[in-house]
């Protein structure tokens, strides 16, 4: 049945933040395209959070990786935090995959959503209803904090979760947009919560007396971590610290609303992966130095203790006598685990520099990193030491640029995403997938020195077994054996039938 509007009573009824212009027609799906989502949401009065984010998260060479959905990276972060709902407001088959994305990662956690229709949208329905949900949703004995998403048709119409309570009974109320057509990839999707919660705290934080961290404070100054690691990772981060009379703080995406004001608290704040361009805004206005690259590798942990001694104004005789004990220790896993082999290397996770630094150390030709992120302060003394090396580093790498490295370079194995995974694989090259096989590894100090090596070496001895499987399958599911007709089938010239024989086709 066809719904007709009345577009003027509905202008009559629309709250102020709604831009009835933009949510018109059907130009708005995610069909209407970036230029006219983005014209619609600047319409919409989002001009500013766009253009924060144009400036967070510089695009180019091109404009976006392909990968998921960007706001998988704020939904995750959300769910994985302790005491937290999450409540999506986007379009129904946005929210669907989201959620399914969501529970095959193990999220164990319902997601909230607001559903929509054109009229509710347009009339600011959708707002209202946002509102009570999140007041419905507002327990203060089970939530310290609730996050509400707007995903690209209602940034695009301009709902404007900035008009959400701030507080119900002490719940936290944290509003975000994250429009594919404004935030280029899941992991800078995660910054956008992180760095909207970082600000949350640090305005708690100054006005008052806020929560101790859940073990009480360090007698050590700490080092807050900014990304999602390895679970050892840390804790090897701890150990590195402690010659320098410092230890490992909290890991920003933090997992409890309290670790924020520990963060916000460390004397120093380490951008392990390198695009928390919001995060460590917010960490700088609380006055901590931020340093970048991380401890992998023997040089890289060399200079990451220099630096990080340096901002905590550590004695230099201290720094040399903490590099003096560890790093022979790296260098002898790095020399235990060799890596023989030529290794083009491709993710979205942020880590892909540090994962071609280990490599390199550990004796593999890496000619091509390849990252979705882009290039920024904190990951400038990975990429000189890569591209002084002979490593091309692209950043904003897109899927062509990865295979295009994987056509070159003619790698022993590819590491990358899902796609270059299987071209590499159609092609006999062993292939390792970069999400779940390797940043899923530890990769700090000694404990990541020898990690990379067994799965690396594993996958590079797997090649007799590529070419033995492709000399099996040799041309199966291509061509005439691809079970598709090549060409229109022709009718075959019956036989001319003998008196005695029936005619062809004839039931008996
Ligand atoms: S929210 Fe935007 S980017 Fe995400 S699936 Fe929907 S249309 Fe695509």
């Amino acid at each position: 049945m066809a719904v007709s509007l009345d577009i003027a009573a509905l202008r009559a009824r629309r709250p102020d933040g709604i831009d009835l212009a933009a949510t018109q027609g059907d130009g708005l799906g995610c069909h209407a395209g970036k230029d006219a989502m983005r014209a619609a949401a600047e319409a919409a009065g989002m001009s500013d959070t766009l253009a924060q984010y144009g400036r967070d998260y510089p695009t180019g060479p091109h404009d976006q990786p392909q990968s998921m959905c960007p706001a998988f990276g704020s939904l995750r972060v959300g769910l994985r935090m302790r005491r937290t709902a999450t409540i999506l407001s986007g379009s129904a088959c946005c929210v669907y995959g989201l959620t399914f994305t969501s529970h095959f990662y193990g999220a164990r956690r319902s997601v909230g959503y607001v559903p929509f229709n054109s009229e509710t949208l347009v009339t600011g329905k959708l707002f209202e209803d946002i509102r009570e949900a999140v007041h419905a949703s507002a327990r203060p004995d089970e939530f310290d904090a609730i996050v509400v998403i707007n995903l690209c048709v209602p940034t695009a119409s301009g709902v404007p979760l900035r008009l959400l309570p701030k507080q119900i009974d002490g719940v936290r109320v944290i509003g975000i947009d994250v429009p594919g057509f404004g935030v280029p990839t899941h992991a800078e999707a995660k910054d956008v919560l992180a760095g909207a919660m970082l600000k949350f705290a640090r305005s708690e934080a100054e006005s008052g007396p806020v929560q101790a961290p859940r073990g009480g404070r360090s007698q050590r100054p700490t080092v807050a971590l900014l990304g999602e690691m390895f679970p050892a990772d840390p804790v090897v981060i701890g150990g590195l610290l402690e010659p320098l009379g410092l230890s490992a703080g909290p890991v920003v995406p933090t997992r409890e609303w309290r670790e924020l004001y520990g963060a916000l608290d460390a004397a120093a704040v380490a951008a392990i992966h390198p695009f928390y361009t919001a995060s460590v805004r917010e960490f700088e206005a609380a006055g901590r130095p931020v340093v970048g690259s991380a401890p992998v590798g023997h040089d890289g942990t060399a200079d990451w203790l220099t630096a990080i001694g340096t901002v905590c104004d550590v004695p230099r005789e201290q720094i040399a006598a903490a590099q003096n004990r560890l790093l022979p220790v790296i260098r002898g896993a790095l020399s235990a685990a060799p890596i023989r082999g030529r290794i083009t290397l491709s993710g979205y996770e942020g880590s892909e520099l540090l994962v071609a630094r280990l490599l390199v150390e550990s004796g593999a030709d890496v000619p091509y990193v390849g990252t979705a992120c882009p290039r920024t302060p904190w990951s400038e003394p990975d990429r000189v030491w890569l591209e002084e090396r002979g490593v091309s580093v692209r950043y904003r790498a897109s899927l062509e640029d990865d295979l295009a490295a994987l056509a070159a370079f003619r790698p022993d194995l590819a590491i990358g995403t899902t796609p270059v995974v299987q071209k590499a694989k159609e092609a006999g090259t062993p292939a390792l997938y970069f999400t779940n096989l390797i940043s899923a590894r530890p990769l700090m100090g000694a404990a990541g020195a020898g990690s990379l090596a067994k799965v690396v070496n594993a996958a590079l001895a797997n090649r007799p077994r590529f070419d033995a499987m492709r000399a099996f399958f040799e041309g199966v599911g291509t061509g005439h054996a691809a079970g598709i007709w090549q060409d229109v089938p022709q009718a075959k010239a019956a036989p001319k039938a003998r008196a005695a024989e029936k005619p062809v086709g004839e039931m008996a």
